[in-house]
């Protein structure tokens, strides 16, 4: 029940109403797998660091039950970075920076131990990456999941289109989904997307939470209001996290185990804004996250007498 993770593993500068951070460590690939090892170990980690890279933060994942075989470590070259600028309503940003550096030549390379792993999670990377991944797998994973952003859609459509015919799960938020399927309406865009390859759809609305579309169902799950939103840096990608661990712990892939991943990626993801960066997804225990689902359930549940 072993998931492989590919992605960044970054420094992030962060502005948000609230405060700013210099340089702490982010990047897809540490929030999917901080964030999946709660559900699922080992978690098999592809990527690439520069010499810059902390070796505490690559021991702490270790100790998480995060395996790094696959992660290249560039000793004389520089992390990725990225900064962004969070606007007031904390659902848009902008990006200030991104300097590529050792992601800018990313080659992964899936090691022999990996080989048989059930789960594969595609993070936000270049399209043609995620394909060489998929590529290199001599068995196909049960299921494949992968997040994308406008950037790819705008520079490199025809790799994402070749890349999407071998996913089973695609995640992207509503404007993405409105930008890959030409559609306004999202039922509308799902019904496009899902011919171009992904059986399952999983379009993320911020602080509205998330819808799941597969043939003629749909599943809506709602975000936790809640009190304090620091920084939804890395949000999608912890609840990526979550949503695939919990499909890997379970290695059901029913529609209906899906809807409770959908669940568990959503209290994940609610945790993850609660602080700057990854702080809080470091600090939770399985009993926090127990009483966060929970909320979820209590918010949702409801009888109704009809008339
Ligand atoms: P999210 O807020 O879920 O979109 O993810 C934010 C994380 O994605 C940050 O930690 C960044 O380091 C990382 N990131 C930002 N831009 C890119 C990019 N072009 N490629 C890969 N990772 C990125």
């Amino acid at each position: 029940m072993s998931l492989i993770v590919v992605g960044s593993m970054a420094f992030d500068s962060i502005e948000t109403p609230f405060g700013k951070t210099d340089r702490i460590v982010g990047g897809a690939a540490t929030y999917i797998a901080l964030s999946a090892s709660n559900f699922t170990r080992p978690i098999k980690q592809i990527s690439v660091v520069g010499g810059d890279f902390p070796k505490e933060e690559l021991d702490d994942l270790k100790s998480r039950g995060v395996e790094l075989e696959g992660v290249q470590i560039k000793k004389n070259e520089k992390s990725f970075f990225w900064s962004g600028r969070y606007h007031l309503d904390m659902n848009t940003r902008d990006t200030l920076e991104t300097q590529l550096n050792v992601l800018g030549t990313f080659q992964p390379v899936v090691p022999e131990s990996y080989q048989g792993a059930e789960f594969l999670m595609l993070g936000n990377l270049s399209p043609a990456v995620q394909l060489s991944a998929i590529e290199q797998l001599k068995q196909k994973p049960k299921l494949i999941a992968l997040d994308t952003m406008n950037f790819w859609m705008e520079s490199a459509l025809p790799d994402l289109e070749k890349v999407l015919k071998q996913v089973d799960v695609l995640m992207i938020n509503d404007s993405e989904a409105r930008q890959l399927s030409a559609q306004y309406s999202l039922v509308k865009a799902a019904k496009e997307i899902m011919k171009m390859g992904p059986r399952f759809l999983v379009i993320k609305k911020g602080e509205h939470g998330a819808l799941l579309f597969n043939e003629n169902h749909v599943f809506f799950a709602p975000a936790l209001p809640l009190e304090d939103v620091f920084d939804p840096t890395g949000a999608g990608d912890t609840f990526a996290g979550g949503f695939m661990g919990h499909l890997a712990h379970t290695r059901d892939i029913s529609f209906e185990n899906m809807k409770t991943a959908i669940i568990v990626g959503s209290a994940m993801a609610s945790f993850c804004v609660e602080k700057f960066g990854a702080t809080r997804l470091r600090e939770i225990t399985r009993a926090d996250i127990d009483r966060r689902i929970q909320e979820f359930v209590e918010l949702v549940q409801f009888d109704i007498a009809l008339i």
